[in-house]
């Protein structure tokens, strides 16, 4: 069995309460959760869970995640050492023919961090992630996107490793698969390693005053001021789930701590010791009056994981 011995050189935390990382606040206790410091590091929790059959879980910043009140079994990795970001070059002559800059950034890197850090370098493209609360490698995992600018419009390649066999791979954006909320990396299972992103030469004042403006849009429309996952549904096709939520009169509707936000109808907020049973709970109620009310079945865009 995987034990202390086994994990003595590495940063890690044993039956630790994952609520304490999650942007919702709910969340059992992951098993074991590790810190790795380097990808070498990775590598080798990697071929640990391998040799000793235990089940391993990779975390960015939680911001998109239901983690059941049970935990989380075996390993489960938070990338947070993982975070260094460099302007790689400058390619002329792009797709666009135009000239670029590259910025890279490993999967724990913050999109708050990275996209400030871009502005600084007067690289414009990424503004509109600047209010995404995630990871790169969760923004890249589900092609995160807001305000008319998705990952897939800036990501140049993402270095992605297999879990299974440890294999390390360098893929183009067009081999990622990109759609809305998903990627090949979903579907496969891999894990981020790093991304490079794709940026152009702009001002710097502007990119910051656009940044500024997309803030005060998201303090003013999203209920920042409770923990939450962000919008808990995909937008479905020709509607907007917050409207359909509102027309069912879901609105403020609370099961245990969790609430249908009063100030963005597609948020659920933790506003009282809320669970993650009670997430769930309310995710269902939802889905139901909906399909109720307008015939159209939300489909939950956060990760819902772990054990009940
Ligand atoms: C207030 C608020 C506002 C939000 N606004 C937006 C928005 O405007 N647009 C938007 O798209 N999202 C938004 N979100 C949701 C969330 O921030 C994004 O989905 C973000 O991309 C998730 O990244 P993360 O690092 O937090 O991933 P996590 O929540 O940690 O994980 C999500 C999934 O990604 C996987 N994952 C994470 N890192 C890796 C990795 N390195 N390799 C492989 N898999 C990985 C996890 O296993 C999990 O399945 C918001 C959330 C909040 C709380």
């Amino acid at each position: 069995m995987l034990d202390k011995e086994n994990l003595k050189n590495f940063d890690v935390k044993f039956d630790e309460a994952l609520s304490n990382y999650t942007y919702t606040r709910v969340g059992g206790p992951a098993d074991i959760l590790v810190f790795p410091r380097s990808i070498d590091e990775l590598a080798e929790i990697v071929r640990l869970a391998h040799a000793f059959e235990t089940s391993l879980t990779v975390l960015g910043n939680a911001s998109n995640l239901i983690v059941r009140d049970g935990g989380i079994r075996g390993l489960v990795v938070l990338l947070d050492h993982l975070d260094n970001i460099a302007v790689k070059g400058l390619t002329v002559g792009s797709e666009q023919n135009g000239t670029s800059f590259e910025i890279a950034a490993e999967a724990g890197a913050k999109l708050k961090g990275l996209t400030q850090y871009a502005q600084e370098q007067s690289l414009t493209g990424f503004e509109f992630a600047c209010g995404i609360p995630g990871s790169v490698g969760g923004a890249v995992f589900m092609n995160a996107g807001a305000y008319g600018g998705e990952i897939k419009d800036v990501l140049s390649t993402a270095t992605v490793m297999n879990p299974q066999t440890g294999e390390i791979s360098v893929l183009k954006n067009v081999e990622l698969n990109f759609a809305y909320r998903t990627s090949i990396i979903k579907e496969e299972g891999w894990i981020v390693l790093s991304a490079t992103f794709r940026l152009e030469l702009g001002d710097r004042e502007s990119i910051q005053a656009r940044m500024d403006d997309l803030n005060a849009q998201r303090a003013s429309k999203q209920p920042l001021e409770y923990p939450s996952c962000g919008s808990v549904f995909k937008r479905p096709e020709g509607h907007f789930a917050g409207r359909l939520i509102q027309e069912a009169g879901c609105v403020g509707k609370r099961i245990g701590g969790i609430e249908v936000s009063k100030k963005h109808a597609g948020f659920m907020v933790n506003v009282d010791h809320g669970t993650a049973k009670d997430y769930e709970n309310l995710i269902m109620y939802v889905i139901e009056k909906v399909k109720e009310n307008s015939g159209v079945t939300l489909e939950p865009e956060v990760r819902i994981i772990g054990e009940e």
